[in-house]
């Protein structure tokens, strides 16, 4: 049929609109609603018919719910894959109200053999057909897949073409312009290409059953073949179009920008019923193509050049009755529309020729018709009547009219021109010229629409790709604006800290001040500390200067005492002894006074002696108890001494005051001495009077005559011996009262020295503690002294910065001042200046300028200080600066490793594209190569070489023709130049 048809075919025939209805069964939910099957099938052998309400209605073919897709595809669609092969377009299209089942029927499960729909079958079967085909004809066939939404058609294999335009070609045959297309050599690439759409459409759209049931998605398959050896070339085009869902909106219950979807979608649906409602009613000129997208680009499948298939998708369910019964009165208004189809040829030098000539046959086989039907009109004018057989024949041969001629009818009067009510009765009185006017006119606007559309799809396109960029730097500026924000609390945060620090640092400042100010107080205070303490040490080296010469005198005093209490003692014993002598003395008398018993005389004398003895004795007992109680008395004494020499003992300190009274005391017991001296005196004088009495006694017992006189001598003697007794006693009493009195002196002498002594010793106790602590104190201070004086360094140290500080400073507040001075003086110079010159002229204007000047010198001032306050803040500002620089380093090095990082990804991310990209190329061809092998030798399909691919140009490969090589080489090079583009655009926008 391909090979012989066209050829007798090239004139265009009139062919209608093919409707076929097919009812889906009642689904899950019409079933649990309990919704009726409303529709009746009547039986009979033609499935053509079929009735609901009562109302019959007829088509081409009606497949009841239970028809299965191949019996669907064979018997609505399958013819039309050897028409577009035999370079016819053709156009199937499903429609109906949403989940009627178009999508079902035209896509199916794409892969399931039994569930796959009408364009898996197409496509397959358009391959086998060429598989089975001469082999002399070559074929390229590329695809396209795009979908209208809102009026607006998106390229479905591009996300970023959103808005593509209508053009029309040379012939006037409107097409998608820009619309991406694919060169496929194999059912499986096609496939490949329709999951990347659906892809895409899912990627861009949010709710896809909402978006599917409001959009139209419209699958183009071009298919070129060449003759290679008569060179004639035959094209097809093959739209398969998935409608939106026919429905009412009211149904849907839209509001708001769903509503405005909705009536744009049934206002392109609309469109279409308009469309088709103008084709059924056969006066219309205007058909209005241009009011909707989907109408023009379906212009040629509705009443144009196409075999077009419609498919009447129905619910069978009561539920859906009236949407049913509105999708099939559409279907019984499509079935009227005559379309006139002709082969897409493209003629050969030769065809034309032989078509000219022809034309040119019939050209002059007119004119000889014209010449004898103007001789026949002639005939009549002039009154003749001419005779039936002479007139012309008027009924000629087939040639006459050329059905060229209605397509191009057709074409001219479906323009908006001759759109006004009564455009068909205005053509026919408008002149050839101006229709041709009006004609060029509508061109002219035709074309600036095409032109605006095409400016709309390149700026929709600029829009696009703007919002990525967009898109892109507003995350940019997220990036940086966190970046932004991070640097922002680390400067907040060093902010706090160098507040923090000038803080401490003032804190530190006053601490030194403090301590500076107690360290003034500390050394005021061991100043005088110092001065108490030498004042002390003077003290206590005077005090022990005192305590040794005290010492000394003790020991000297001690010694003294020892040796007075030896002279004592020896005196004492030298007295007891005389005192022995004495009583042995007295003892002795009576053995003197028993040898002159013998006498008689001498015996009285001896009583008499006796009792002198007696009373001598008594005398001498009591002198003896005397002297006895004298002796205790004196051990007593002794006892008391030895206690004051105790008491000496324990009190160290003797005072030099007491030297004196020692010494009298030394000379009272010199005194003492003495009279002791003179007592012994006094007793040897006595004992020499007794040593005379004795002498006197022997004289009296040689002569008793001197008895008498010795008695009276005697008792002389007596008298006197108890005359110097009683005086002896009286001296030696006195004397024992007077040593008694001066005992008691030195007692109380002694206790005032103990006294005094005690208290030295605490004296010296509380002064050696006081001592003890000074020394404390003064190790506690040297210690504190020395923290201070670290202090005192640093603060020193401090100080010398800030003189350094004040320096530059004063330094440049000189240069400020000089500079002042500089200008005060230029001023003043200036001034009698113009005083000199103006002195004469007006005071008025020097008071204004002192006034001036006054001004300038305060603004002088003010600017000093504030000159001042920038110095200081110029110089914490420096201090601050290498720290913020340190900061921000750091962070350029992390910007930038974080960078380097980006970068790296990226170029790591292109590559693994690349490589992917070129093993799916390769397993593509492999895939292709197969298959090739499997089928042999038949028709070739040519698949240009697309960049980045891998040329297969070897001996054995059928596919790659050299006669067509130039044309693919041009093919591949538009396409690398394309991805080139993309390429750059894509480096670009990373
Ligand atoms: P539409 O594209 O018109 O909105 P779909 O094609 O998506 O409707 O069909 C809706 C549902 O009905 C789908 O689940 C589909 O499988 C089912 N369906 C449609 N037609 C048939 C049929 N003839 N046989 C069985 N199931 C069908
Ligand atoms: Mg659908």
């Amino acid at each position: 049929m391909a090979t012989d048809q066209p050829r007798e075919r090239e004139i265009a025939a009139e062919d209608s609109i093919k409707v076929v209805c097919r009812f889906r069964p009642l689904n899950d939910s019409e079933e649990k609603a309990g919704s009726k099957f409303v529709v009746k099938f009547p039986a009979g052998g033609e499935e053509n018919c079929i009735s609901i309400g009562g109302k019959v209605y007829l088509f081409d073919k009606v497949f009841k719910p239970n028809a299965t897709q191949e019996k669907v595809y064979n018997e609505a669609a399958k013819s039309i894959v050897s028409d577009v092969l035999a370079g016819y377009n053709g156009t199937i299209f499903a429609y109906g109200q949403t989940s009627s089942g178009k999508t079902h029927t035209m896509e199916g499960v794409i892969g399931d053999p039994n569930k796959q729909g009408i364009i898996p079958r197409i496509v397959n079967d358009i391959f086998n057909h060429i598989y089975a085909m001469e082999e002399n004809l070559e074929f390229h066939i590329k695809v396209s897949y795009f979908e209208i939404y809102m009026d607006k058609i998106r390229d479905l294999l591009d996300v970023s073409k959103v808005n593509l335009s209508v053009h029309e070609d040379k012939n006037r045959v409107p097409f998608v312009k820009g619309a991406t297309e694919r060169f496929v050599s194999s059912p499986e690439e096609v496939f490949e290409v329709i999951e990347e759409g659906k892809s895409n459409r899912h990627i861009a759209v949010t709710n896809m059953n909402e978006h599917s049931s409001r959009s139209h998605s419209v699958f183009l398959i071009n298919v070129k073949q060449e003759n290679l050896e008569n060179q004639k070339k035959l094209s097809g085009k093959l739209y398969l179009v998935d409608l939106a869902g026919s429905e009412k909106v009211s149904k849907t219950g839209a509001e708001g920008t769903v509503l405005d979807e909705a009536k744009n979608i049934n206002k392109s649906l609309s469109a279409l019923g308009n469309v088709i409602s103008a084709l059924a009613d056969g006066n219309k000129t205007h058909i209005p193509y241009r009011d909707s997208k989907l109408t023009r680009i379906l212009q040629e499948s509705l009443g144009g050049n196409a075999r077009t298939t419609i498919i009447i998708c129905c619910s069978p369910a009561s539920f859906n009755e009236s949407e049913t019964k509105s999708t099939l009165d559409f279907g019984k208004r499509a079935k009227t529309i005559k379309n006139v189809v002709c082969v897409n040829e493209e003629l050969t030098a030769e065809e034309w020729k032989r078509r000219y000539e022809r034309e040119k046959e019939k050209t002059a086989r007119l004119k000889g018709k014209v010449e004898k039907l103007e001789a026949e009109l002639s005939r009549w004018r002039q009154g003749e009547t001419v005779k039936v057989e002479e007139q012309v024949s008027l009924v000629e041969g087939p040639d006459v009219t050329t059905p060229v001629a209605p397509i191009i009818e057709t074409k001219i009067d479906d323009g908006p021109v001759p759109a006004t009510p009564g455009g068909g009765l205005m053509a026919g009185s408008l002149s050839n010229e101006e229709r041709q006017k009006l004609e060029e006119e509508r061109e002219r606007l035709y074309q600036q629409l095409d032109d605006k559309d095409e400016e709309i799809n390149q700026h929709s396109q600029y829009v696009e790709k703007l919002k990525e960029q967009m898109e892109e730097q507003e995350e940019l500026i997220a990036c940086t604006r966190r970046d932004y924000e991070q640097l922002q609390q680390e400067m907040n945060r060093i902010q706090q800290e160098n507040e923090s620090a000038k803080e401490e640092v003032k804190e530190v400042l006053q601490a030194l001040e403090e301590l500076a100010v107690n360290y003034d107080q500390k050394s005021q205070e061991v100043e005088t500390k110092n001065k108490e303490h030498e004042a002390l040490s003077e003290e206590l080296l005077a005090k022990q200067a005192a305590l040794n010469t005290t010492a000394s005198e003790l020991q000297q005093l001690r010694d003294m005492s020892a040796h007075q209490r030896k002279r004592i003692t020896e005196m004492l014993a030298n007295l007891l002894k005389d005192l022995g002598e004495i009583g042995v003395a007295i003892g002795g008398d009576e053995n003197l006074k028993v040898t002159p018993d013998s006498n008689g005389k001498l015996e009285e004398e001896f009583t008499v002696a006796r009792v002198y003895i007696s009373k001598m004795k008594s005398e001498v007992k009591n002198l003896v108890q005397r002297c006895q109680g004298l002796e205790s008395f004196q051990t007593d004494c002794n006892k008391k001494v030895s206690d004051y020499e105790k008491d000496l003992g324990e009190c160290r300190l003797l005072i030099s005051q007491h030297e004196a009274r020692m010494q009298t005391l030394t000379e009272s017991m010199k005194e003492a001495d003495a009279r002791k001296r003179a007592l012994e005196e006094d007793v040897d004088a006595l004992r020499e009077e007794c040593a005379k009495l004795k002498a006197a006694e022997q004289v009296q017992a040689v002569s008793n005559k001197e008895k008498a006189e010795e008695q009276e001598a005697a008792t002389k003697m007596r008298v006197a011996l108890e005359e110097q007794m009683d005086q002896l006693r009286g001296a030696h009493q006195k004397q024992v009262a007077s040593l008694r009195d001066e005992i008691s002196d030195k007692q109380r002498l002694i206790a005032e020295l103990k006294d005094m002594n005690q208290k030295f010793t605490l004296a010296h106790h509380q002064m050696q503690c006081d001592y003890e602590r000074l020394k404390q104190e003064e190790a506690d201070k040297s210690v504190k002294l020395q923290e201070l004086v670290l202090m005192n360094e640093r603060r020193e140290q401090a100080r010398k910065d800030l003189k350094g500080l004040e320096e530059t400073v004063s330094k440049e507040l000189q240069t400020l001042h000089n500079l002042r001075k500089l200008f005060v003086q230029d001023l003043q110079a200036r001034i009698k200046k113009s005083l000199t010159v103006e002195d004469n002229e007006d005071d008025g204007g020097s008071l204004a300028q002192k006034q001036k000047i006054s001004f300038l010198e305060n603004n002088l001032d003010q600017l000093t200080k504030v000159h001042k306050q920038l110095v200081r803040d110029n110089a914490d500002l420096r201090c601050e600066l290498p720290k913020l620089e340190k900061r921000l380093k750091a962070t350029l090095d992390r910007v930038k490793a974080l960078e380097t990082a980006l970068r790296d990804a990226k170029e790591g991310a292109m590559r693994d594209r690349k490589r992917y990209q070129y093993e799916v190329d390769r397993i593509k061809e492999a895939v292709r190569q197969k298959n090739f092998a499997r089928r042999g030798p038949s028709a070739q399909i040519a698949k240009p070489i697309r960049a980045g691919q891998h040329h297969m140009g070897t001996g054995n490969n059928p596919v790659i023709r050299t006669g067509n090589r130039e044309n693919e080489r041009k093919t591949a090079s538009i396409h690398d130049e394309k991805r080139r583009i993309t390429d750059v655009g894509i480096i670009y926008n990373t």
